[in-house]
């Protein structure tokens, strides 16, 4: 038996393809795409007639908060919201508690995620042991044991000595650094970001050259020593010349932006709701601006949520609540109305950053890819219907997020992870 994908308009970004094509699907492999694929006896067929039939989405940056945090997420809680966004494979960061920084908690992640069954969890190892910035977690242990990637997001290892030793680790085993680009002695308490707005509301600000300052120094180790790097969750303007600069230079590097940061600016927040606190902050208009020209030219070339679950009385404390919003089931739709309708991205595009980018520079040439041999993660999106984000719709267990009742376009209607429907949004 097999599982047909019929009639839907496939975008498959390594191929350059934009057609209408019919997918055929054994086990968890991609065995046909061809012009028609006839069903016999026993198969299933979906009809995607009107939908986008892209890889399955890749989210290179979640918080999954397991181990030790599973008041605002768990494994299983969040592989849910990753099916419901069109979300087949995710990356965890490894800021829980413990810090996943040995092979044995990665492990653990990795079982729990298989068990789950509902989205390919991939756990990210931390640079350094607890992430206190002082000694190297056992990164060769961690990538034996199947680590995509290392990150200390949450902050910046501010011992450059340390982060090359590290970077210098990961380039020989063609394991990439995933950047969260903060100087912690410049961000002196900040909330928001720097600028009138925060004066206006009495708070802290969080000024660009935070995020600018890490961003032109790990481009300087990368280039050092040759590790591939990829900067986490732009924000600023400056972002935008300091990657196409090095880009320029032969480089390898990347960056993300995510919705927030390409939707939002700081004139959105409502003052005492902590569901805009976000880390890096939503920055101005011309930063925005900024991020979406460089999504329209592809200096910035993949687009992740930073899904960030706090419980909701954690998020009632205003600027005082912790950083970060949930994102995995509004990603694929705020992209769509925000980048596509607009006309600043191609609906090509759209699949590019949101699934085969993610996998190229992950290495991974059997992800982000609809082609024989392939896994078989695609995700089925109707880009006609519309309608309003609410929390109360949400499967994560966590609700913090700014969009309430914002009106979206495009909608995620299946997910097939590892050859099985792991999402539809008709059965619900
Ligand atoms: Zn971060």
């Amino acid at each position: 038996m097999s599982l047909i994908i019929k009639n839907g308009r496939v975008l498959n970004p390594p191929t350059n393809t934009d057609e209408i094509l019919d997918i055929k699907i054994d086990g968890n492999i991609i065995s046909a795409v061809e012009a028609e694929i006839v069903p016999v006896s026993f198969d299933e067929v979906i009809d995607a007639k009107g939908c986008y039939v892209m890889p399955g989405l890749i989210d290179m940056h979640v918080h999954f908060r397991d181990p030790g945090q599973t008041a605002k997420e768990d494994i299983e809680t969040g592989s849910r919201a990753a099916a419901r966004g069109g979300v087949t494979t995710v990356l965890a960061m490894p800021n829980t508690k413990p810090v996943v920084d040995n092979p044995e908690l990665v492990k653990y992640v990795h079982e729990k995620g298989e068990k789950a069954g509902l989205t390919r969890v991939l756990q990210v190892g931390s640079v350094t042991k607890g992430m206190e910035g002082k000694e190297l977690s056992d990164l060769q242990g961690m990538i034996d044991a199947g680590i995509p990637a290392i990150s200390e997001d949450g902050k910046s290892v501010m011992d450059s000595g340390l982060y090359r030793e590290a970077m210098k680790i990961v380039a020989k085993a063609g394991v990439p650094v995933l950047a969260h680009c903060e100087d912690i002695n410049l961000v002196q308490g900040g909330v928001m970001n720097m600028g009138s707005r925060s004066e206006n509301l009495g708070e802290k600000g969080i000024s660009n050259a935070v995020e600018n300052i890490i961003e032109v120094r790990d481009i300087m180790l990368s280039e050092e020593t040759g590790a591939t790097l990829h900067l986490c969750h732009c924000s600023t303007k400056e972002s935008y010349d300091i990657i196409k600069e090095a880009k320029a230079r032969g480089v390898k590097v990347s960056g993300e932006v995510c919705p927030h940061h390409f939707t939002l600016t700081e004139d959105d927040i409502i003052p005492g709701d902590g569901n805009y606190k976000m880390n890096p902050p939503v920055r101005t208009k011309e930063d925005r601006e900024a991020l979406r020209r460089g999504l329209a030219e592809g200096v910035f070339e993949v687009i992740s949520t930073d899904h960030a679950p706090h419980t909701a009385e954690e998020k009632s404390k205003g600027f005082a609540s912790p950083f970060g919003i949930v994102g995995l089931e509004t990603s694929a739709s705020l992209t769509y109305t925000e980048l596509v309708l607009s006309g600043l991205i191609t609906p090509l595009t759209m699949a590019a950053y949101m699934s085969s980018n993610p996998a190229r520079i992950l290495g991974r040439s059997d992800l982000g890819n609809i082609a024989p041999g392939k896994a078989a993660d695609i995700t089925i999106f109707d880009p006609t219907i519309s309608y309003e984000i609410h929390a109360a719709d949400f499967v994560g267990k966590s609700k913090n997020m700014p969009y309430e009742g914002r009106k979206v376009q495009g909608k995620v209607l299946k997910t097939i992870y590892g050859g099985n429907v792991v999402y539809d949004s008709e059965a619900n």
